[in-house]
């Protein structure tokens, strides 16, 4: 390596780049697509000169559910502007060269610290827990405002890098309902940008529009001007003013020659001729061929969306260190086979009260953790999602007594009192229900692999119950392996 005032303290081995204490780790082409090694690292320096790879990689990182992930810091390295708004939005800066990495330092130690801020209880339905990762985001970069950007890979034409990233393009329109759905619980407010027109059955809004005869519905026609001939009065198609010969006009009916527009003759309109079914009209319909589901609607009956620049309220900025108390809380209370946050909690007091006076009685709780459900249920969508709760119950109470209870909060958090049961058998327990619902999803769920974490505990007779489950769960949910 050269010699400069900053190189000969930046050591660069098999792609870590280490300078004083942080520890970088460079991303180049042919290092795969895997990022799972990288949790590690304090920052990633990606090597950006192919768009397609850079904007696999920032997607892998920025739209996976761990903020060990998500909120890494990301350079660019070797990127010439393409465009693409989900590359130029979703990096951390970009490097010329290796040089620069000392004056980053302190963008990545900045970032490292505000993300110690983010609030990490797991609470809430699918569209909370993404909007709350989105925010932690917004907080550790100090952005606040979501903006649009014309994109040809998106459904609806319009992107929004940060959410966008966590669907597929031909998800685009569920971007739409979660902004919607943010503005609900006034985390957001908008700001008219433009508008689309999307399809009326698949939501989606590359169309191709088309002027269509009104009695055959053929787009095969032919236009052209109406001409009034003020000396006679005829009216007809130009062409029937026209000759073979040369560009004069004359008037099949009165044979005159036409002189000046607007002196001896007009164009008041144009006349639409069907080549399919040759029929004359005046007025055609536009219909829109959805080009994704093939759908060919006119075009009074396409759905209009604003397309908004976004804004945080302060209820959405507070929301990465506070956490996000929606109005609609809940929706899993009623899952069979389980029981309420209240009635749960109620049900562990008791069973403090009555094991503190028999102490040969052991009770465990257990806490279940499933990581990656949201992208499953993302999967199965809005109506199935509780009958796949619901059989997840079921599947639990085949494992464990009749008497034992289950409280779900959230899709991703499974409370599990164990009566008279010892941690290490609850422990075991728990090992079997997790592989059978790991067997369970992946043989129905094309081989769909959950990621779960456990941990049991004897249930406390000293203290409050609440404050043993919190750090239970707290211990569950930022175990990674
Ligand atoms: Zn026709
Ligand atoms: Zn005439
Ligand atoms: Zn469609």
């Amino acid at each position: 390596m050269e010699t400069t005032k900053h190189k000969s303290r930046i050591e660069f081995d098999n792609n870590v780049l280490n300078y004083e204490n942080q520890h970088l780790y460079l991303f180049e082409s042919f290092s795969g697509l895997k990022i799972d090694h990288l949790v590690g690292y304090d920052a990633i320096v990606l090597e950006a000169n192919d768009a397609d790879f850079t904007r696999i990689i920032l997607k892998k990182f920025r739209s996976h559910s761990n903020p060990e992930f998500y909120l890494k810091p990301i350079f660019l390295i070797n990127y010439k502007s393409s465009g693409d708004p989900i590359i130029e939005h979703l990096h951390d800066g970009i490097l010329v060269s290796f040089d620069q990495i000392p004056e980053k330092v302190n963008d990545i130690q900045e970032l490292f610290v505000r993300s110690t801020h983010i609030d990490n209880s797991p609470s809430g339905s699918f569209e909370v827990l993404l909007m709350k990762k989105i925010l932690n985001y917004m907080y550790t970069r100090e952005l606040r405002s979501f903006k649009p950007y014309p994109n040809l890979n998106s459904a609806v034409g319009f992107t929004y890098p940060l959410l966008s990233i966590n669907f597929e393009p031909f998800e685009e329109t569920k971007v739409l309902e979660i902004l919607d759905w943010a503005q609900k619980e006034n985390l957001i407010w908008p700001d008219f940008y433009d508008r689309v027109y999307l399809c009326n059955s698949c939501g989606a809004g590359h169309l191709s529009y088309r002027e269509i005869c009104p009695s055959c519905d053929s787009a095969n026609m032919k236009s052209e001007d109406l001409i009034h001939h003020f000396p006679c009065g005829n009216i007809g198609p130009i062409s029937d003013f026209k000759n073979k010969v040369d560009s004069v006009l004359n008037c099949p009916k009165c044979n005159k020659a036409l002189r000046h527009i607007g002196v001896d003759y007009d164009k008041p309109s144009i006349i639409n001729h069907c080549l399919t079914c040759n029929e004359v009209f005046q007025d055609y319909i536009v219909k829109a061929l959805c080009l994704q589901c093939k759908t060919d609607s006119d075009v009074q009956y396409l759905v209009s969306k604003n397309i908004n620049v976004y804004r945080l309220t302060k209820k959405g900025r507070n929301a990465a260190t506070s956490g996000i108390i929606t109005s609609e809380y809940g929706g899993m209370e009623e899952v069979f086979g389980a029981v309420d946050h209240k009635t749960f909690n109620t049900m562990m007091h008791y069973e403090q009260e009555r094991i503190k006076h028999n102490t040969s009685q052991n009770t465990t709780i257990a806490v279940l953790h499933i990581e990656n459900i949201y992208d499953l249920l993302r999967k199965l969508g809005k109506s199935k999602e509780k009958a796949f709760i619901t059989e997840l119950v079921q599947l639990i109470r085949e494992n464990i007594t009749p008497a034992d209870f289950i409280n779900i909060s959230n899709p991703s958090l499974i409370l599990i009192c164990m009566n008279d049961t010892v941690s290490t058998d609850a422990l075991q327990l728990m090992q079997k229900v997790n592989d059978k619902i790991e067997e369970m999803v992946f043989n129905n769920f094309n081989k769909f692999q959950l990621v779960m974490h456990y941990k049991t505990a004897p249930l406390n007779t000293e203290g409050a119950f609440e404050k043993q489950l919190q750090e239970l769960t707290k211990a569950v949910t930022e175990q990674h392996d």
